[in-house]
């Protein structure tokens, strides 16, 4: 449907109330990276499409938290192990990366509609404190030359984002959480700390020691850096067969991860395999309307 006729769809009000009377036959679980700055004179950011602004970050919590029922990944594990009942439209927020901004833009957003989130820390950049590789690569050679990286074999990879890395400052909006910053969002009811790899490698095209390492290590920096287990990662990348693949999966398994999400772009079975969660990316074109168009189009009767 064209963009100006769901606006008025969705402004008359319908929508909202036959998604209220369905419900979501799975989870929804979003994957959302950084909240982007806006208005005249914000920094801009590379990989712009996949932020999204307080604004509109606002407007999901707020369609999400009238329109569904976000549950915490605990309230998941709650159901997967007493078998208590999920709710109608099970909907769970995450974040990839660990972007400062999750704490200082989007956990107030979250506590104000009392939405629930799982953050994916790299810990790599985290306790360098530098950006990320592809906000690195970005910055210095363009979008098109992280793309190619992930195309690349692991050791051209590795030299290039050896040669690439760049300190974050402070009010860098592609800046990560630093360590003491992680320790209050973990600290945090509504937040659950997960690891994301050390170095955000595409794990497929790195050597076993290496996808084991990179599991490994991430997963005790977390674990150390929040006193808590760390039993959740979220794939750099998250495409089965090019990103990560059984090999990746069976390392989990041996470190105690429990749930694992991708980027397979559907709607999680509640009881279906933990170590391939589904999950759609948030780009910037979601609207308010769009979101609850989706859900309409989600929810079943
Ligand atoms: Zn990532």
């Amino acid at each position: 449907m064209r963009a100006g006729l769901r606006r008025l769809a969705v402004a008359s009000g319908w929508p909202a109330r036959r998604i209220r009377t369905r419900r979501l036959p799975g989870v929804l679980v979003l994957s959302y990276h950084a909240i982007k700055p806006a208005g005249p004179g914000a920094p801009s950011m590379v990989f712009a499409g996949l932020h999204v602004t307080a604004a509109q970050f606002e407007a999901h919590c707020r369609v999400l938290a009238t329109l569904c029922h976000p549950i915490s990944l605990t309230d998941w594990r709650a159901h997967r192990e007493t078998g208590r009942p999920l709710p109608a439209r099970p909907v769970l927020v995450t974040f990839d990366d660990g972007y400062r901004s999750v704490l200082t833009e989007a956990l107030p957003v979250l506590e104000r509609h009392a939405v629930p989130a799982a953050v994916f820390a790299c810990t790599g950049p985290i306790a360098m404190e530098e950006r990320f590789w592809y906000d690195a690569v970005a910055a210095r050679d363009g979008e098109a030359a992280v793309e190619g990286l992930k195309a690349a074999d692991h050791a051209a990879w590795q030299a290039a984002v050896d040669a690439s890395r760049m300190p974050a400052h402070a009010g860098d909006p592609h800046a990560p959480l630093s360590v003491e910053e992680v320790q209050r969002l973990a600290a945090h009811p509504l937040i659950e700390l997960g690891a994301h790899s050390v170095h955000h490698p595409i794990l497929a095209r790195a050597s076993h020691d290496v996808q084991r390492a990179e599991i490994r290590e991430s997963q005790a920096a977390v674990a150390s850096w929040t006193g808590r287990p760390v039993t959740a990662f979220a794939y750099p990348n998250g495409r089965e067969g090019v990103d990560f693949d059984v090999v990746t999966m069976r390392h989990l398994s041996e470190a105690g991860i429990t749930d694992a999400f991708t980027t397979t772009p559907s709607l999680a079975a509640p009881d279906g395999d933990r170590l391939r969660i589904p999950r759609l990316v948030v780009v910037d074109g979601w609207t308010e309307d769009a979101l609850v168009w989706r859900l309409l189009r989600l929810t079943v009767a």
